[in-house]
């Protein structure tokens, strides 16, 4: 079975005005990288239960987020998540890419996936849009996991350089879920130290300084792995942001884009023998395109080789 990438022509459409770094070349640089590939399956969203959303965000918010999108221009929900008429479809299918991703796996269609999607989602609260993101898609994968399939341990590692305050929302009182991150601090959107544990003991941050380096980033990330053993996830979420690589243009780390395949390949050399293999994969940030496009690619290289 193959590695499968879950895109939308919607993520292309989401408009979020000129010069914006969310900017729908994001999509189309790592689509034009991945689609010379020969060893990837493609396929599309499905739609999100309704009963997932809810149990992902408040229904006011929800109902709110569905009669945000203008008839035409532009709408900001908040100083930087920017959206447009075609947005809606965008994102709701990022959100959906989750659920056709777990129901590939699940129904043995393919092995993994990778979900190719825009906007991003790891700063979208229960109740608030943020940082560029609506729907909290990890948290959507998490809760269709739980619910429609009866995992106990879902794991979520977030390597995206910005503390996912909505993945953390979204998960900290859920019990079978455990959320990780490594994240530059002090730093957008602030938040995300030690002391956030989760309601349950079930989250782990680990806060880094701006100019982090590969070494000093893997140094850090032997706390993330040892997590995951003691942990033994069921299954396997990546919030896979690539703006930690040292050309991103709105963080500090250091990190290169063959960095992106070790992170993908020790958290799955760690976690396979707990999962068998079942991960999906979600796109966070990363705003340089060459480096995106690189890093994205590093990333699905250890999904195909280590799945
Ligand atoms: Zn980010």
């Amino acid at each position: 079975m193959k590695t499968a990438i879950i895109n939308s022509d919607s993520y292309e459409k989401h408009n979020t005005g000129d010069g914006h770094p969310e900017q729908p070349k994001r999509v189309i640089a790592i689509k034009e990288k991945l689609s010379k590939r020969k060893d990837l399956v493609w396929d599309k969203p499905s739609k999100v239960p309704e009963d997932i959303l809810s149990m992902t965000h408040s229904k006011n918010y929800i109902k709110d987020l569905k009669n945000s999108f203008p008839q035409k221009g532009l709408k900001f929900l908040d100083g930087d998540t920017v959206v447009s008429p075609e947005s809606k479809k965008a994102v709701f299918d990022a959100a959906g890419s989750t659920i056709k991703a777990i129901d590939g796996i699940e129904n043995k269609q393919f092995h993994n996936a990778f979900c190719l999607a825009r906007p991003p989602g790891h700063h979208a609260e229960k109740s608030k849009a943020m940082g560029f993101c609506c729907i909290s898609n990890a948290g959507i994968a998490t809760n269709y996991l739980i619910s429609k399939y009866k995992y106990k341990k879902v794991a979520c590692v977030d390597f995206d350089v910005h503390w996912g305050n909505g993945n953390y929302d979204v998960m900290r009182d859920n019990k079978n879920s455990l959320y990780i991150s490594t994240h530059q601090y002090p730093f957008f959107p602030g938040g995300g130290t030690e002391k956030d544990k989760g309601d349950f003991n079930n989250s782990l941050n680990i806060p880094l300084p701006a100019g982090t380096n590969s070494e000093q980033y893997f140094n850090a990330f032997d706390r993330v792995l040892e997590r995951l053993i003691k942990y033994k996830p069921d299954f396997l979420i990546f919030s896979a942001g690539f703006d930690a690589h040292k050309d991103d243009p709105l963080a500090q780390f250091q990190l290169c884009s063959k960095d992106f395949y070790e992170i993908t390949k020790r958290t799955l050399v760690a976690t396979n023998q707990f999962t068998n293999g079942k991960v999906i994969s979600i796109l966070e940030g990363g705003y340089d395109l060459n480096a995106l496009a690189e890093s994205a690619n590093e990333h699905v290289n250890a999904l195909i080789e280590f799945s």
